[in-house]
């Protein structure tokens, strides 16, 4: 019953020097010093001070400073939670994908140059002057060759390597479910994948909602964008019929018109804003960019004079407007409004990235091609491998840029979370993609003639994702 100042300095100490990690023994501690006053203190090994507060204040440090002290900044308790999260993460896909059968196998690091466009680290040989190993930047051609080797249903959490820009949600490595499945379509490789997906969110403690699925036509048609935030409204509305036979120049004779209304936002955007929205949109290849305000009798806008009364009322009620919303139209090709009011409705509407509900989706259906225009030549939207629709395995001679792939994405809260295809395991279509990419014979057999000669020996159909 009786507390000396001086346990009480220890157990202040204890709590200083034993962080989160260890908070049975620091309980421990303290109520045996606590109870037993009179206990003496071994001092296992003298420690310096920390060049930075070990808790929650250590937030406002330099960032450099923390990741020099990196081993002091982990004791915190918010990155002890991060790095225990993301353990109970990968623990719960694991249990899901073997659940489903599915069989663990670690791929090498030091592999042949993979095709499938990010840019590669390299490590010279020094066996071989002058040759080199690249690091992996996906395990894609060893999955596929494993489908070949009989091992159905593969998946790894694997270490992958690329040489690209950084990016908020992208750094030289870093790990990815990785999986692959044989005699599958691209339904299964959802199911699967989406069991894994449900296990990792609930050990992370949210409850994600149905996945749904939609076409990446309907994506860039109503939210203008391949990896929607399904949490907020602001869809694009086509308008090409409300200004058929519309005298406006901007309008006449374009062959999409689409627009948004920011409900409610008038007052938000002020003139500034507005130039610096109209600036974007120039940018990224629009003509330009009409935006009205609603108000009370009509439109507060440069461009209300030249709308006819039918068509302003038609943009009235298409939106559904009412005074003080703010309505942005852009016309052009298809592809342009889609685009530029894709990112005008994320500035616009989007909550923070980390802000719930998670609404997950399937974006499918992906163009297999995407034209490279500085180079004049189709390149692969996904990679070489990835199989045509089978309705539009006769556009690859006629109509190239029509032709959807079998491939998709899994996309939450207007992230890109995974990405995936069902796999050409036909010498002919891989022959003929082969030739659309513009890769020459010569080449074909260079980078990928050790999977076209393991196809050779009877590659099952498949399909995975990563
Ligand atoms: N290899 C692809 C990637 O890493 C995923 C896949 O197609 O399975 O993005």
């Amino acid at each position: 019953k009786v507390v000396s100042p001086s346990s009480y300095r220890i157990s202040r100490i204890l709590s200083v020097l034993l962080p989160a990690r260890a908070p049975y023994w620091r309980t421990a501690c303290s109520t045996a010093i606590t109870m037993r006053w009179d206990c003496s203190v071994e001092v296992l090994n003298a420690a310096e001070a920390p060049p930075f507060p070990v808790n929650e204040r250590a937030d406002q440090v330099a960032e450099n400073t923390r990741l020099q002290y990196r081993y002091l900044d982990i004791r915190r308790e918010r990155m002890q939670r991060n790095i225990r999260l993301r353990a109970s993460v990968n623990s719960a896909i694991r249990r899901a994908m073997e659940e489903q059968g599915f069989v663990e196998v670690e791929t090498p690091m030091l592999v042949p140059s993979t095709p499938e466009g990010a840019r590669e680290f390299i490590v010279p040989s020094r066996q071989q002057p002058g040759s080199f190993y690249a690091l992996p930047q996906s395990p894609q051609l060893f999955k596929q060759l494993l489908m070949v080797a009989g091992i159905d249903r593969y998946y790894q959490i694997a270490r992958c390597l690329r040489d690209e820009d950084l990016r908020a949600d992208r750094q030289y490595e870093f790990m990815q479910l990785d999986a692959e499945m044989s005699f599958v379509s691209q339904d299964d490789v959802h199911r699967a994948i989406g069991n894994a997906v449900v296990a990792a969110a609930r050990a992370a403690g949210q409850e994600p909602g149905e996945i749904v699925k939609i076409t990446w036509h309907e994506a860039m048609n109503r939210f203008g964008v391949d990896k929607p935030d399904l949490r907020f409204g602001i869809e694009l509305t086509e308008l090409t019929d409300v200004f058929a036979g519309t005298e406006f120049k901007a309008f006449a004779g374009a062959a999409c018109i689409k627009g948004i209304n920011a409900v409610g936002k008038a007052d938000d955007y002020g003139r500034n804003k507005l130039d610096a929205m109209t600036y974007k949109a120039k940018k990224m290849g629009a003509k330009g960019l009409v935006w009205l305000k609603v108000t009370a009798d009509g439109f507060d806008s440069p461009v209300a004079k030249f709308l006819s009364e039918t068509e302003s009322a038609a943009l009235r009620s298409t939106f559904n407007a009412v005074a003080g919303d703010l309505i942005l139209i852009v016309a052009d090709e298809w592809m342009t409004p889609c685009e530029v009011l894709g990112q005008l409705r994320n500035d616009i509407g989007r909550p923070p990235v980390h802000e719930g509900p998670y609404r997950y989706l399937w974006v499918v259906d992906f163009p297999l091609f995407e034209w490279n225009e500085e180079e004049k030549r189709w390149d692969a939207e996904h990679h070489p491998f990835t199989m045509p629709h089978h309705e539009d395995i006769p556009l690859l001679d006629t109509d190239p840029g029509k032709v959807r792939a079998l491939c998709y994405d899994l996309v939450c809260n207007g992230l890109e979370m995974a990405s995936g295809s069902i796999r050409i395991h036909r010498s002919d279509i891989q022959a003929k993609v082969f030739n659309l990419l513009g890769i020459s014979e010569e080449d074909q057999s260079d980078r990928f003639g050790h999977i076209l000669d393991a196809f050779a020996y009877g590659a099952p159909p498949h399909g995975g994702i990563a």
